[in-house]
């Protein structure tokens, strides 16, 4: 207590009280998620220069106070912004929101990390660029730099996005600073082209991890197309997504289909679509049977939806896209019938994410989603787990086999969702939906988070992705990865105070 005062004292001197929030207010939104958490955020910092992020660090280094930084803290599912542990002081850098860099023919853009995706948007439009970001499903005020260092994923061709990230620059714990590509030496010119310099490749060690504060990277971007396809298709029955899942691996591996497909359950479509229908559920979870079949019927929906887009620099080209896509599809699954393809304006590359994003959080809520949305105050219930499966068929049917029943063991419907980000391996994402108002509904979700994460796990099917609910990645007997990650964290972070409890262990 008596360091937290020093700290605040010391933090006060380098960034003005006015960016050291302590009130109520405040630490009461940042401790709030959309699950349960009882962590204490003893005050928020705003840094607004990369010297002002090295000075807060150099004093919790001193002083043995943790920090637990955020870009933007729109991490729903997995925390919204507040820290892993008790007692850490949250280091919010949306204040940091400067663009530093674009090159329209080498097509990058340099930010710093409270750069949100409207605003990225809008400056690409506002020069008149002709490139498109990744473009998450998720809120508008997302950061690009927190989503890439959970290793998020978007739409368009650089959807797995820190693939496609390079010159992170990066404030150690200790307050040291270091450059992870060639930018690190004066005068490089190819920083931001290349990822690597000479030696070993560090920006992975800034992903999913608690070794550094990332205040600069750099985003390549990819051309907007000339011509777009976009596909849709319901499937008739679950029993052809194996095949459907084989074919569309063929299209992804060969290059046919440059970016992420989707697979919806029929959950998620109605969750995206409307609300629960608690009128004629007689206020009954989850949704009864004979409930379901009946909108699915009322709203033309299959068990699950795929859709995918096909962009290609010439009309000729997606044509040939589409009847490459076509006839695998068709050879993988014949019975897959009812494609909706459909020309659309490159304009719709311009895929600005919006609030309406966020309507399948409110999915179980009595009252609508309102025009400001704000799922962590407004009460929304709201767990992911994603975990990653080989993009074979047989793998995504044993994977589903563990994830449809379970969580309506727990009262959720199975909200699902396969996502091909990579080319040989999916995302099966599953979304629990609840109203946290709703007694004893926060305890069941975690529950069930819980009992999923051990089942996938226990089948091979490990996490892409943890919350800030998920334990530390722990040691397994026959390999030392966590000894080493523990190592780092030790050399790095000596007195464990950059966000204790995040992915690695403390030393
Ligand atoms: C309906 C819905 C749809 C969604 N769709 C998508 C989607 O399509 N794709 C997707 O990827 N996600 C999606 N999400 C999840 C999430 O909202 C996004 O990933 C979002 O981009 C994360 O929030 P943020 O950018 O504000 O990150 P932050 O909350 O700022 O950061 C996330 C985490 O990264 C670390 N971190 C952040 N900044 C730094 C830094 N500068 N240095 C070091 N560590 C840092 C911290 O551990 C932090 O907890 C969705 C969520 C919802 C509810």
């Amino acid at each position: 207590m008596e360091r937290l005062e020093e700290a605040l004292k010391a933090w006060r001197e380098v960034l003005g009280s006015e960016q050291v929030l302590v009130d109520a207010g405040t630490l009461e939104a940042v401790q709030t998620a959309t699950f349960a958490t009882a962590q204490r955020v003893p005050a928020v910092l705003r840094p607004g220069s990369r010297e002002e992020v090295q000075a807060c660090l150099r004093i919790a280094h001193e002083l043995r106070v943790p920090v637990f930084p955020v870009s933007a803290g729109r991490n729903y599912g997995y925390g919204s912004r507040v820290p892993a542990r008790t007692g850490s002081v949250v280091l919010d850098l949306g204040r940091m929101n400067r663009v530093l860099d674009w090159d329209e023919d080498l097509a990058y853009l340099t930010v710093e990390p409270g750069v949100t995706f409207a605003q990225a948007h809008a400056f690409l439009e506002e020069h008149g660029s002709h490139l498109q970001l990744a473009t998450i499903g998720g809120p508008p005020q997302a950061s690009l730099v927190g989503n890439a260092l959970e290793r998020g994923d978007g739409g368009g061709p650089h959807g797995d996005i820190f693939q496609h990230v390079c010159d992170l620059e990066v404030v150690l714990p200790t307050g040291e600073l270091l450059r992870t590509g060639l930018g690190r030496y004066p005068g490089a010119r190819s920083g931001v082209v290349l990822r690597w310099g000479p030696g070993p490749g560090l920006d992975g060690l800034f992903s999913q991890s608690n070794l550094g504060v990332v205040t600069r990277m750099t985003f390549w971007l990819a051309p907007r197309a000339a011509a777009v396809r976009i596909i849709s298709a319901p499937l008739e029955s679950a029993a052809q997504l194996p095949a459907v899942v084989d074919g569309l691996r063929v299209l992804r591996v060969e290059g046919t289909l440059r970016e992420a497909y989707s697979l919806w359950n029929d959950y998620k479509m109605l969750s995206v679509l409307g609300q629960y229908p608690w009128e004629q559920a007689g206020g009954r979870t989850p949704l009864p049977e004979s409930l379901r079949k009946s909108l699915l019927e009322e709203q033309g929906l299959g068990p699950w939806h795929l859709s995918f887009l096909l962009q290609a620099p010439s009309e000729e080209q997606a044509q040939a896209a589409w009847h490459r896509a076509e006839a695998v599809l068709r050879g993988a699954a014949p019975s897959l019938a009812c494609y909706r393809e459909e020309e659309v304006e490159p304009e719709a590359l311009r895929r600005v994410p919006s609030a309406r994003n966020l309507r399948m959080m409110y999915w179980r809520q009595r009252s609508p989603m309102p025009a400001q949305p704000d799922p962590d105050r407004d009460g929304c219930g709201f767990v992911w787990l994603s975990c990653a499966v080989p993009m074979k068929g047989a793998h995504v049917e044993r994977a589903l086999a563990i994830a449809e029943p379970l969580p309506l063991q727990f009262g959720f419907e199975p909200n699902l969702c396969l996502l091909g980000v990579g080319t040989r391996c999916a995302y099966l994402v599953v979304a629990l939906v609840y109203d946290r108002r709703v007694e004893g509904e926060d305890a069941r979700a975690l529950d069930c988070y819980q009992a999923l994460q051990e089942a996938m796990n226990g089948a091979g099917y490990y996490p892409a992705r943890l919350g800030i609910q998920a334990p530390v990645l722990g040691a397994t007997a026959e390999d030392d990865s966590a000894r080493v990650l523990g190592a780092l964290k030790a050399a790095l972070d000596p007195h464990g105070i950059l966000a204790p409890g995040r992915y690695l262990p403390s030393p």
